[in-house]
């Protein structure tokens, strides 16, 4: 049924990105910056983007 991609501004690089349906907690990378961000919020089809911060070890131990 949706078809609809939605837009937002990468929080790093500023770059105007359009995606791909996804949904609030979703995480994908930044195709200019290689950054990790993650939707906080689908806002009138904006979306609400912040950074991911990469870990590389696993803290839950
Ligand atoms: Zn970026």
């Amino acid at each position: 049924m949706s078809t609809a991609t939605l837009s937002g501004t990468c929080p790093e690089c500023e770059t105007e990105l359009t995606v791909p349906s996804v949904v609030q907690g979703e995480t994908f990378s930044c195709p200019e910056c290689m950054l990790t961000l993650r939707v906080e919020a689908i806002v009138a089809d904006r979306l609400q983007l912040s950074m991911v911060e990469v870990q590389l070890r696993d803290w839950g131990q």
